[in-house]
């Protein structure tokens, strides 16, 4: 039976780290257990159009491996990939791929862990460090109806990259970092529908491509990088302050999130669905993730057919009451007023009349 002073399970970001600070502390005999066929993590599960990261790249990633090449400021998922592939080679990382963890123990002073996939067996190890992530699992709603539904249907975090989505009535639950990402993509050739639950506090993104100049610059000047990382860091502190409670902090993101509403949304009554009932950062009392994005609502709101907004009772619950109307969008910019759509709640039946829905 294999033997390691430390297995780690996953390969994504944590994985890497954990390896690369062990062996820091002088602990090179580890095994790194992956069940996908490739590490990654979240940056191989997640091809969704648009998928970027949404902290500044030149923080998001390794301090001992910083990447002058980085397209943007805000890299795109294949891009992060690629870069943490690049990190494990160059670290000499070595997963054991298709390899899952299928349980552990602890027992007589060791960790007794059985494998599945490609090394089925059993390893034990003196600790045992769990990567595995915390947006691993794709999480479907429980939306009756769901599993008769004829058309594709998928998580963001599984796309099928088969479904013809071009000129077709595609409904996207969530407004979540990811529907932020996606949608204003989709919308391009798809007539979108958007169903929100919950309004989310939305702030600009700067995002724009580095020339290649600032690309050469960043690689003749590591210093020069190194600086802007730390003023990313500090700037990522400040905006962390307004999420966890600093009055003022949340007082200043809290009005800059509202100018860019009312840049983006004229209409007033849309505006209000739009807004969040909870404080910048906060919902219920946790922190509650913002999201940053130019180009939020994605589209034309159709005035003719304006939803009213959810009531309190209604914005929380994953369903809608009947007679529930919901913020709805959006079709290609520049194409002329949708045909008529009956979205009800992601019914099982999309031809039927809706009714628990408005369309807009
Ligand atoms: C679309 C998207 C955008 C994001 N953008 C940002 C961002 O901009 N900034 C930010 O800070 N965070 C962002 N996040 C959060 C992101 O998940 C983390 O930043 C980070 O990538 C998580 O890394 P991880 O290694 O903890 O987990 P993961 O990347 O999920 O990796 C976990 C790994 O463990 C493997 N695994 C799981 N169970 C087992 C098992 N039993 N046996 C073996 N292997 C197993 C999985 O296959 C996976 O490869 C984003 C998340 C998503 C989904």
């Amino acid at each position: 039976m294999t033997h390691a002073e430390v297995v780690v399970v996953g390969a994504g970001f944590a994985g890497l780290a954990a390896v690369m600070a062990l062996r820091a502390q002088g602990i090179e005999d580890v095994v790194v257990l992956e069940r996908a066929a490739s590490l990654g993590g979240t940056w191989r599960d997640n091809t969704y159009p648009g998928v970027a990261c949404d902290v500044p790249s030149h923080l998001y990633g390794f301090a001992g491996h910083p990447n002058p090449r980085w397209s943007g400021v805000f890299a795109r998922g294949d891009e992060i990939r690629a870069y943490l592939e690049h990190v494990a080679a160059a670290e000499r990382i070595a997963p054991w791929l298709e390899t899952p963890m299928l349980d552990a123990r602890w027992d007589a002073g060791a960790w007794r862990i059985r494998t599945g996939g490609a090394r089925p067996g059993k390893l034990t190890a003196d600790a045992l460090v769990l990567a595995c992530g915390r947006l691993t699992e794709p999480r479907i709603p429980d939306i009756p109806g769901l599993e008769s539904f004829p058309g594709p249907m998928f998580h963001s975090a599984r796309w099928d990259h088969r479904a013809a989505l071009d000129g077709a009535r595609v409904g996207v639950i969530g407004t979540g970092a990811s529907a932020v990402q996606l949608v204003p993509q989709l919308a391009r050739t798809a007539d979108v529908t958007l169903f929100q639950r919950t309004p989310a506090w939305i702030v600009p993104r700067e995002d724009r491509p580095y020339t290649p100049a600032e690309q050469a610059t960043f690689a003749a000047h590591p210093d020069a990088l190194a600086r802007l990382r730390d003023e990313l860091y500090r700037e990522g502190e400040a905006r962390y302050a307004s999420r966890s409670g600093d009055a003022d902090a949340a007082a200043a993101a809290r009005a800059v999130a509202l100018t860019h509403l009312h840049t983006q949304v004229a209409d007033p009554a849309l505006r209000a669905v739009l807004t969040p009932d909870y404080a910048f950062g906060l919902q219920a009392g946790r922190c509650c993730r913002t999201r940053s994005t130019r180009r939020w609502p994605p589209a034309r709101y159709d005035w003719s057919r304006r939803p009213s907004p959810p009531s309190p009772a209604a914005r929380s619950s994953p369903r809608p009451a009947p007679g529930t109307t919901w913020t709805c969008w959006c079709w290609p910019p520049g194409s002329s007023r949708p045909a008529s759509r009956t979205p009800s709640w992601c019914t099982a039946r999309p031809a039927r009349s809706p009714s628990t829905g408005t369309a807009a």
